[in-house]
């Protein structure tokens, strides 16, 4: 198996006067690991619909190799698509799922059979393969799943959400096996999801989206360390966040006049004075020690703690502005609940940028 370079260019989607995905122009890599992630109705799934050519573009085209798929059917396509709801065929052993699409190919019984041992195996299924789908659990049906969507050698799968049917601990587990799956068989995965653990724990790189347009590509770290967009910055991980306004420039920082006084962060964004603004900054790099007389000092109510195991989410009130800090000294702050602290984060931390849609 291999995979292949996969290119929108301009591509666009309108339903009616409805336009669902912006002209987008993006190279997803032969052989990578990449995700479109957005909330629910952003069209990340128009933009797979696409690719496999289930849609017509509006407009753009889609090439997959070096080959234009316009006008290509989705079955003449080189790839294969993956849905949350997986549709194995219930009454055909797992072996038989797997081999379905060869069989419809006119590939013979012997090399189908060896095809689906072969495929059983790399998704660690030997011996299962006369079960029923009944007879598996969920993450094994879903490796079944995979298996079957495989035998065909796309060289590009899409996989739409096909994890959020399964519990929480088997999604964690699915995760490192796809990424793996992925690694092994070389084939470049597309995959859509609105859940940005599942984005950022198995991509290469993430397409974050919002209202048909991809705000960002870049590596994971990248979009949670610098992202580009208010969107982008609240919907990947939390945020705090000040609202205020550019009252000047101090090197490669912004200050901001807010409600909590001044406070300075990264101006990336090149904002002037007198920019309305807003200030991010990750509830793990506020802390709860004492800077006195430093720049972006300030004073909040402990209101609540809430144990996330291996660190406490404090949620914190200055006035109307609520503060979230993340602390892994877990016992000590039982005591400092209701009591009014003293917090500090580093001008460096924070990046300042022009106001824009925040994730809801
Ligand atoms: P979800 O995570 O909920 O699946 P999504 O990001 O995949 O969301 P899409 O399914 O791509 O979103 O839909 C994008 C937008 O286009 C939505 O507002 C949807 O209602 C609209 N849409 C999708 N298909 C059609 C269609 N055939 N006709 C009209 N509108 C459509």
């Amino acid at each position: 198996m291999h995979g292949n370079d996969v290119i929108l260019e301009n591509l666009s989607m309108r339903f009616g006067d409805f336009v669902a995905v912006q002209p987008t122009n993006l190279k997803i890599n032969a052989g990578e690991f990449f995700s479109i992630l957005g909330p629910s109705g952003c069209g990340k799934t128009t933009i797979l619909r696409m690719i496999s050519g289930f849609l017509s573009p509006s407009q753009g085209r889609v090439v997959i190799g070096d080959k234009d798929m316009s006008g290509i059917r989705a079955n003449a396509r080189p790839t294969a698509l993956i849905f949350q709801n997986l549709a194995l065929f219930p009454l055909m052993s797992v072996r038989d799922n797997i081999a379905f699409g060869l069989e419809a190919r006119g590939i013979s019984k012997k090399i189908r059979h060896e095809k689906a041992q072969e495929l059983l195996s790399l998704v660690a299924l030997d011996g299962q393969g006369d079960k029923l789908p009944t007879e598996l659990s969920g993450g094994q049906r879903q490796r079944v799943a995979i298996a079957r969507a495989l035998a065909v050698e796309p060289s590009v799968l899409l996989l739409d959400e096909p994890l959020s049917a399964l519990d929480l601990k088997l999604r964690q587990h699915m995760r490192a096996e796809l990424k793996e799956l992925q690694r092994k068989t070389g084939v470049t995965f597309i995959y859509i999801t609105h859940d940005q653990g599942e984005a950022l724990t198995m991509s290469d790189r993430v397409a974050v989206m919002n209202h048909g347009v991809v705000e960002q590509v870049a590596t994971s770290d990248e979009i949670y360390a610098h992202p580009v967009t208010p969107f982008v910055a609240s919907f990947v991980g939390e945020q705090n966040v000040f609202k205020g306004k550019v009252i000047g420039k101090e090197g490669d920082f912004a200050v901001l006049e807010t409600s909590q006084g001044k406070l300075f962060g990264q101006n990336t964004h090149g904002l002037n004075e007198g920019e309305d603004a807003i200030l991010f900054i990750r509830p793990e790099r506020v802390t709860l020690e004492e800077k006195d007389g430093q720049q972006n000092g300030l004073s909040a109510k402990l209101e609540r703690r809430d144990l996330e195991g291996p660190f406490v989410n404090l949620h914190m009130r200055a006035g109307d502005q609520p503060i979230a800090v993340h602390v892994t000294n877990v016992e000590k702050t039982h005591q400092l609940l209701g009591s009014d602290q003293n917090l500090w984060f580093a001008a460096q931390d924070a990046v300042v940028m022009r106001p824009g849609e925040l994730a809801s």
